[in-house]
C-alpha cells in the first residue's frame, strides 16, 4: 500500500465511481472495506491523515458498553457485544480481552453490579469473552494491587476488549486497499457537485499541494464524524444541524499507577459518567469526560476543568493519587453524537448510529461507536447501494480478516500489533542493523517502524508517525518531542525532503505536540 499506487488508481479511473466516501476515520474506512469487498468500486478521501479525527482519540475499548445496559439500551449492547466478538475473530493481532474490576465501597454495590455484569456476559451469547463474578476484598486487591484499600469491601470482574485504535485503522485502510478500494489521505473534499435534477453526482477535492480535481460517483457518502453538518450544508445550505459534538479527554501515566494487566471501571463518577483506568502499551490510560462543545476542530484541546476532574476522580480510587506532574500525555477527542429531542445532556444521548439521506441524495452516516464500525458500514452500504440502484451484492465482512491477521502475534514482542507485517519489519533490520535501534529509551519504538510506515502505511508527516503509526505522542508527549528530529531525518531520506521541509515538519509537530503536554 502506498500513495503513488493510490494516485495511479485514481488517475486510471475515468468513469463514475460506484461510491465516494468522504472521511477516513473508523466509519469511512469501514464503509470502504464493506463496499469494496462486495465488489463495488470505491474512492475514499480524507482531508488530513487517516484517524486524525476522533478515531485515534478513543478509550480504545471494543465493548458492548456496560453503561448503555443501565440506560436500558439492550439492542445497542447486544449489537456491540456481537461486533466485539467478530472484531476479535477477524483481528486477533489487534484486539485482546481484558479483565475490568468494578471496586465496591458500599454494601449494595456487589449484588447490584454483580447482577448487571452477569446480564452483560449473557447478552454476548456465543461471542462472550469471559465469565463475570463477584470478588472478595483480597481477590480484588490481587487483581488491582494499586487500588485504594480504605473502605474497600470487594469487587466484581467482567471482560471486554481492548485495541489500539489508530493501528487498527491503518490495518483497515490496508484491508480496503487489498479489496480494491482507492483511499487517499491529505485530500480535502471542498464541494459537492450536482446534476441537472439537483442530485449529488460528485465531489470537488484538493490535496495538500493545492492540486484540485473532480470525481463523480453514483452515490456520495458523508462519513466526516463531528464535521458531518459542514458537508451536509455543502449539499443543502439550509440543512438543520444533526450533530451535537461532545468532547472527551484522557490522561496517560506510567504503569506504576495500575500495576498488572487488569483495568478499573468506575460506574458512577460525580458527573454520572463511567471512568476507566486501563493498562495500555505499558502505560496507564485514564478517562473520560463528556463536555458539550460548540464546534468541532481537528485538534481539540483538553480543558482545565476536565483535567482536574480526571485527576480528582482517579485519586478517589488509586492508592497513589496522580498529580499534574505525573501526566505523560493528555489528549482530547470529539464524539459525533446525533441530536435527539428531550435529552438534557450529552452523556445521555444514544450511541446508536444514524443513516440520513438528504433530498439531494447525499448519504450521511454518523453516531455509533468504534466497536460497531463493521455493522454501521453494512447498514450504510445496503442503503447507499439501493439509492444508487447498484446491483445487489451481499455483505461479506462478518468473517473478513483484517490486514496482518495473525493468531499468535504475541511472538513478535513489541511488534505484535503489526501482526504478520512484523516479519517484514524484522527483515528491514536484518538488512540494516541500525534500523533496530530504539528511537527513545522510554518507548518501545525502533527506527525500522518509521521506514516501514513511510513506505507501506502512507505516513506523510512527522505527526502521522508519532501520533498514529506509532502512539508515542499519546503515550509520552515529551518523549515524542525528543524523538521527532530522528524521525524527521529518517522520513527525509525516505521521502526526499530538503532541509526546509524537514524544519517545517518539525515545527508543525512541535506545535501540535504542545497540546499533549500538561503544563504545571
Ligand atoms: C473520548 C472518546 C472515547 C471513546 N471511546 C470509545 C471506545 O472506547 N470504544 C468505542 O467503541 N468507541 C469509542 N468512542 C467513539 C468512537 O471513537 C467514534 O464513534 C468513532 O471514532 C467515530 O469515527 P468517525 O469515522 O465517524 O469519525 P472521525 O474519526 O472523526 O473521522 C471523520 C474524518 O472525516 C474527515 N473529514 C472531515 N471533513 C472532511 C472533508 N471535507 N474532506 C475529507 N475528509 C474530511 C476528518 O478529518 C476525520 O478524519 C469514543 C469517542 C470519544 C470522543
Amino acid at each position: 500500500m502506498n500513495r503513488t499506487e493510490m494516485w495511479r488508481r485514481l488517475e486510471a479511473h475515468s468513469n463514475a465511481w460506484d461510491m465516494i466516501v468522504v472521511g477516513g476515520g473508523a466509519t469511512g474506512v469501514g464503509v470502504a472495506i464493506d463496499a469494496a469487498s462486495r465488489g463495488y468500486d470505491v474512492l475514499l478521501l480524507e482531508q488530513s491523515d487517516f484517524g486524525k479525527g476522533t478515531s485515534s482519540r478513543s478509550t480504545k475499548l471494543a465493548h458492548g458498553g456496560v453503561r448503555y445496559l443501565e440506560q436500558g439500551n439492550i439492542g445497542l449492547v447486544m449489537e456491540a457485544l456481537k461486533e466485539r466478538g467478530l472484531l476479535l475473530q477477524n483481528a486477533p493481532h489487534l484486539v485482546r480481552d481484558l479483565a475490568f474490576i468494578v471496586p465496591n465501597y458500599d454494601w449494595w454495590e456487589a449484588p447490584f453490579y454483580g447482577l448487571g455484569l452477569k446480564l452483560y456476559q449473557l447478552l454476548a451469547g456465543k461471542y462472550g469473552f469471559g465469565p463475570s463474578r463477584i470478588l472478595s476484598r483480597e481477590e480484588t486487591l490481587e487483581h488491582l494491587p494499586t487500588l485504594k484499600t480504605e473502605g474497600l469491601r470487594g469487587g466484581a470482574v467482567y471482560y471486554d476488549g481492548q485495541f489500539d485504535d489508530a493501528r487498527l485503522l491503518i490495518h483497515m485502510v490496508a484491508t480496503a486497499f487489498e479489496q480494491g478500494a482507492t483511499l487517499l489521505n491529505y485530500v480535502e473534499v471542498t464541494g459537492l457537485t450536482k446534476d441537472a435534477q439537483g442530485f449529488v453526482e460528485g465531489v470537488s477535492a484538493r490535496d495538500v499541494e493545492g492540486n484540485e480535481f473532480h470525481a463523480t460517483a453514483k452515490v456520495v457518502i458523508n462519513a466526516t464524524g463531528a464535521f458531518s453538518d459542514l458537508l451536509r450544508q455543502m449539499a443543502e445550505p439550509a440543512a438543520k444541524p444533526m450533530i451535537v459534538p461532545s468532547q472527551g479527554i484522557h490522561l496517560v501515566f506510567d504503569s506504576s499507577f495500575l500495576q498488572g494487566q487488569n483495568a478499573i471501571m468506575v460506574p458512577h463518577t460525580s458527573d454520572g459518567r463511567v471512568l476507566f483506568a486501563i493498562p495500555w502499551h505499558g502505560h496507564t490510560l485514564v478517562g473520560t469526560t463528556d463536555t458539550p462543545i460548540t464546534a468541532a476542530t481537528l485538534e481539540p484541546i483538553a480543558r482545565e476543568e476536565e483535567v482536574k476532574f480526571i485527576l480528582a476522580t482517579a485519586a478517589q480510587y488509586l492508592a497513589k493519587a496522580p498529580t499534574r506532574d505525573d501526566v505523560l500525555s493528555v489528549f482530547a477527542g470529539i464524539r459525533p453524537l446525533v441530536r435527539a429531542t428531550g435529552v438534557a445532556n450529552t452523556a445521555a444521548l444514544s450511541r446508536d448510529h444514524v443513516i440520513h439521506i438528504e433530498r439531494s441524495g447525499l448519504v450521511t452516516i454518523s453516531g455509533g461507536k468504534w466497536t460497531t464500525y463493521r455493522r454501521m458500514a453494512e447498514d450504510c452500504v445496503d442503503q447507499a447501494a439501493t439509492l444508487a440502484q447498484l446491483p445487489e451484492k451481499p455483505c461479506v465482512t462478518h468473517h473478513l480478516h483484517i490486514h496482518g491477521f495473525h493468531d499468535e502475534a504475541k511472538q513478535f514482542g513489541p511488534l505484535a500489533v503489526y501482526g504478520s507485517d512484523a516479519r517484514e519489519i524484522r527483515k528491514l533490520f536484518e538488512a540494516d542493523a541500525r534500523l533496530s535501534e530504539p528511537l527513545h529509551a522510554a518507548l518501545p519504538y525502533v527506527q525500522a517502524e518509521v521506514v516501514w510506515a513511510t513506505r507501506h502505511e502512507m505516513a506523510r508527516t512527522v505527526e502521522d508517525m508519532l501520533a498514529r503509526r506509532t502512539r508515542a505522542l499519546f503515550l509520552n508527549a515529551r518523549a515524542a518531542l525528543e524523538m521527532a528530529p530522528a524521525v524527521a531525518k529518517l522520513m527525509a531520506s525516505e521521502l526526499g525532503w530538503d532541509e526546509t521541509t524537514r524544519t517545517k515538519q518539525l515545527a508543525a509537530f512541535r506545535d501540535v505536540a504542545s497540546n499533549y503536554v500538561l503544563h504545571p
